[in-house]
């Protein structure tokens, strides 16, 4: 642990308005812990950015957002490129989140929004996960590996320490079932060995990896207690200040 740091990562997914922000980030102010922490993000919907990199300047929360464009720019109405996102304050982005995938996104699709947002200067926090029935059939770590070599497809190495993985079990997401510490464990450690494998020793050794699916203030401490998890992206529990601040203590 000593060699990476911590993220408590917050996904707010399609809640909270910029009014509800503003509130939100009012109260997290005051119940946050003083002193050198973790690593901590709240990944918010496009329209809540500025609120909440306002209300945010001046404290160690960083502002990301849920997704962009693959594009720099150009005729893809409704969408945002990653400068935008950077311009409005952005040090974040979630990609390839489970919900986003199910509308159809691809890895390829993932891989090339990786390479957006890295040039963009975006710290990218790469999804990946296997449903209910893979995990069952046996086949979680080869799904993994496939996604993750994917999702990495031609990123040089000195870029590597820029990225962060999420483990998010689908089945574990938003349904209140969360992966014991070992199950998590063993993927996380999973993914730190194909970082190894491609990226070397030192870049996997470096390398910050979340787990996401249920986390919450009552299973944060020994999920990240576990020696290859490095931190959480939290759903649901990052909507409530004082759930996403216990889990924030837990992580120290
Ligand atoms: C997520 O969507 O990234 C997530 C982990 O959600 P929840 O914590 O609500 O399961």
């Amino acid at each position: 642990r000593k060699y990476r740091k911590t993220l408590i990562a917050g996904n707010w997914k399609m809640n909270k308005t910029p009014t509800q922000t503003k509130a939100f980030m009012t109260e997290l102010k005051g119940l946050l812990p003083k002193g050198r922490w973790c690593d901590i993000a709240l990944c918010v919907p496009a329209v809540c950015i500025p609120a909440a990199v306002r209300a945010m300047r001046e404290t160690r929360v960083a502002i990301g957002a849920e997704n962009c464009n693959a594009h720099t720019s150009g005729a893809y109405t409704g969408e945002i490129a990653a400068d935008m996102l950077v311009d409005a304050g952005c040090k974040y982005v979630i990609l390839g989140h489970s919900e986003r995938r199910a509308m159809g996104e691809t890895d390829a699709d993932v891989n090339a929004k990786l390479h957006t947002a890295l040039d963009a200067g975006l710290i990218p926090i790469v999804c990946c996960g296997e449903t209910l029935a893979q995990r069952e059939s046996g086949v979680t770590e080869e799904w993994i590996t496939m996604q993750i070599k994917l999702a990495l497809a031609g990123v040089p190495e000195e870029k590597i320490r820029r990225i962060v993985i999420a483990y998010e079990p689908i089945w574990a997401i938003g349904t209140g079932e969360t992966a014991t510490p070992e199950q998590a464990e063993e993927v996380c450690q999973h993914i730190r060995t194909i970082i190894r494998k491609r990226f070397g020793s030192k870049n996997a050794r470096a390398m910050t990896i979340l787990y996401g699916g249920s986390m919450n203030e009552k299973n944060a401490f020994e999920l990240l207690a576990q020696p290859d998890i490095d931190g959480g992206l939290i759903g649901g529990a990052s909507l409530v200040p004082e759930k996403f601040v216990r889990i924030i203590e837990d992580a120290n």
